[in-house]
């Protein structure tokens, strides 16, 4: 199963890759948005590596997800801050106290954390958005454990399935968020968000492996 080792990973790897792709990401997010998305990103994520050191022996990866939750909620602004403030927070509630998760436990953990960013944004399916990412990564996840995968399969299911995905938002048309206010004019270019999904939850399976 996957420990506070792989938790802690897990964001050290997230907040690498986000540096990385910062300007690939605020390129996307100038062409449909207001161009912060990797900026607003790569703050939050470094905000939480001094935090990592700090946390108790014996803590559990809930404990690290929910310290991802209430940093990305205090630093980073705008509409990605409290979206996936709100899905570390529901996927830290999913697992809490596990000091070991299994690919059930893997995912539960991407199902309520899709679910918060759903029910705090009101995105459907195809709005082109982070949920456009996550709602196929959750399934993949889902029939990955149903069909005897290990945690790390199963991670490694969803973060394929999340880039296929993202890559699937580059047609639409946006309904939610500010790419919303273009209108057709936001076909032709991928969802940054759906974009850092990917990054996330690569850097999970990376982890994971
Ligand atoms: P802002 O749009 O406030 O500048 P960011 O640029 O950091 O915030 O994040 C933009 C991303 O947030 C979008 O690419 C999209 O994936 C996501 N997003 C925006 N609104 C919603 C929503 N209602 N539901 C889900 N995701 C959303
Ligand atoms: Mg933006
Ligand atoms: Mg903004």
């Amino acid at each position: 199963g996957l420990d506070i080792t792989w938790a802690v990973d897990w964001v050290r790897r997230g907040a690498e890759t986000l540096a990385e792709h910062r300007v690939e990401l605020i390129t996307l997010d100038r062409e449909i948005g207001d161009g912060d998305h990797g900026e607003n990103m790569d703050r939050g994520f470094q905000a939480v590596l001094p935090k990592l050191d700090d946390l108790p022996a014996g803590s559990a990866p809930s404990d690290v997800l929910k310290l991802v939750a209430t940093t990305l909620i205090s630093t980073v602004g705008g509409a990605a801050g409290p979206l996936y403030g709100t899905a570390f927070l529901k996927g830290s509630m999913a697992v809490a106290g596990e000091s070991s998760l299994d690919a059930a436990g893997v995912a539960a953990m991407l199902e309520a954390a899709r679910d918060g960013i759903v029910s705090r944004g009101k995105a459907e399916s195809g709005d082109k958005t982070m949920v456009d990412a996550w709602t196929p990564a959750v399934d993949a996840a889902r029939s990955a454990a149903d069909g005897g995968a290990s945690a790390a399969e199963t991670l490694r299911a969803a973060a394929d399935a999340a880039a296929t995905g993202a890559a699937a938002t580059e047609p639409l048309v946006a309904r939610k968020g500010r790419a919303s206010y273009l209108g057709e004019r936001s076909a032709g270019h991928r969802d940054p968000g759906a974009q850092s999904t990917v990054y996330l939850l690569e850097a999970a399976a990376v982890a994971a492996a």
